[in-house]
């Protein structure tokens, strides 16, 4: 197990490891599959969780030169650490934070004839910040709706000084290879790149995020936006065209019990022990993003709980997930793959993030997003960045 070769300290009760090496070779994979635009990243929230600041100066030093961030906060402490590149605000700016767009060199994206609005104010005394244009396809969610485009129109002047280098819109359904719904979105795109051309002049667009790219080159255009593939997740049966995992997680094993009938298991003692069960408890919980649904959360509950592996033997969670603990049936296991002391794999190479999200009635994005900052972090690779 690479757990050996890491020098964990004796205080670390969980780990995470990220594996830098993973997250270039992601990149450079899609690169290959996208030869001819250009590929952006998306590091909002902190990277996915994996560290957005890392994250950020190793795709830099391999030369992706567009990011994208939720927030304006995100992007102002980005900044700094990546100042050659351009750094784009997909939430866009409102009242408040306008100025801080110029003042801190980030891109909005303009999502509404409000925000457009606002940019326009900004930009009548800074005419050359560039800006990108969201126009909504099906989403209904950020994005200028069909009502909004047409009154572009007749408001001929609403754009004028805008500079506008990118009309995006996001796929509601790009995981769904056979939904109708993606080539409708692409159409719809393309046909308002036209219409628009007269105010907008000559804009390149951009549709597809990680799963958009494997609909095909037509959804490529002039620039993806990638995130969960560069993390390592994927969807389903990818094939080929899966990504390499980024992310192990590995949690300490606190104590190994033997129980018989009649007893249960944690909190609402939603398991019942029927027969002489080795338990073993490890230290992690929800509070470290291991999600409560993956144990079991009622009584009634038949469902497959998630699993842990102990070297290459799966055991299952047996009980709900507490804050800071799981319980595990290792009753299957042999004695000497489960001692207090040694870690149980709770993401990695038996288990990926997305057979995890499968147990636990999520996505990998949210388990992800939710690992938390109490693991000890180690990064693997990335040197000289
Ligand atoms: C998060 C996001 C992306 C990246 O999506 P992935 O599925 O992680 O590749 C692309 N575009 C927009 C607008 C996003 O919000």
């Amino acid at each position: 197990m690479i757990l050996r070769d890491l020098k964990i300290p004796g205080s670390a009760s969980s780990v995470l490891i990220i594996d830098l090496e993973a997250i270039k070779s992601n990149f450079k994979f899609l690169k290959k599959k996208a030869p001819k635009v250009e590929v952006g990243v998306s590091i909002k929230s902190n990277a996915y969780g994996l560290g957005a600041k890392t994250v950020a100066k190793l795709l830099s030093s391999i030369g992706c030169k567009t990011f994208f961030v939720s927030t304006i906060a995100e992007g102002m402490d980005l900044k700094d650490i990546i100042p050659n590149s351009r750094i784009v605000v997909l939430n866009g700016p409102d009242r408040d934070s306008s100025k801080m767009f110029i003042e801190n060199s980030l891109t909005p994206v303009l999502n509404s004839l409000n925000q457009i609005d606002i940019w326009h104010k900004e930009t009548i005394e800074n005419p050359n910040n560039l800006s990108y244009l969201h126009v909504d396809t099906g989403m209904s969610r950020l994005g200028l709706s069909n009502k909004e485009i047409n009154k572009l129109f007749s408001k001929d002047d609403l754009l004028k000084g805008l500079n506008i280098d990118v009309l995006m819109s996001h796929l509601a359904c790009a995981e769904e290879g056979n939904s109708q719904k993606n080539l409708q979105q692409l159409e719809k795109l393309i046909a308002i790149k036209e219409k628009l051309l007269p105010l907008t002049g000559p804009v390149r667009t951009s549709l597809a995020n990680s799963a958009g790219i494997f609909l095909g080159t037509d959804f490529h255009l002039d620039l993806v936006r990638t995130g969960a593939f560069i993390y390592g997740l994927n969807k389903k049966d990818s094939g080929e065209d899966s990504s390499k995992p980024v992310v192990r997680v590995f949690a300490k094993i606190i104590q190994v019990q033997e129980v018989d009938k009649p007893s249960t298991v944690g909190y609402g003692a939603t398991h019942e022990i029927t027969r002489p069960t080795r338990i073993a408890t490890v230290a992690t919980g929800y509070a470290d993003g291991y999600i409560r649904s993956s144990g079991q959360i009622s009584t009634k509950e038949e469902k497959n709980t998630a699993k842990v592996y102990f070297d290459n033997m799966s055991a299952p969670i047996i009980g709900r997930v507490s804050m800071d603990l799981l319980t595990i049936d290792v009753s299957q296991l042999p004695d000497h793959l489960v001692q207090p002391g040694g870690f149980a794999e709770l993401i990695g190479d038996n288990y990926t993030i997305d057979d995890l999200a499968n147990a636990s009635g999520t996505i990998g994005y949210e388990i992800l997003t939710r690992l938390g900052q109490r693991h000890y972090r180690v990064y693997l690779g990335g040197e000289g960045i």
